[in-house]
């Protein structure tokens, strides 16, 4: 069976790009984690939440 994963677009909360986001559709209804934008290389801090209708994801930043 192949990985299924999807993206989520996002735009950086430091740089203002539109940035993909790799996000895991099945996993725990709620987790936040840390992952390095692409384009500046700061650190989101990504919130998850999932449910029976799909996913949600927010970004946020470290330093607020
Ligand atoms: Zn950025």
């Amino acid at each position: 069976m192949q990985p299924f994963a999807e993206a989520a677009a996002q735009v950086c909360p430091y740089c203002g790009e539109e940035v993909e986001v790799p996000v895991d559709p099945i996993g725990v209804a709620s987790e936040t984690y840390i992952e390095d934008c692409p384009v500046c290389c700061r650190p989101w801090t990504v919130q998850v939440s999932r449910g029976e209708e799909g996913f949600s994801v927010q970004l946020g930043r470290d330093d607020d």
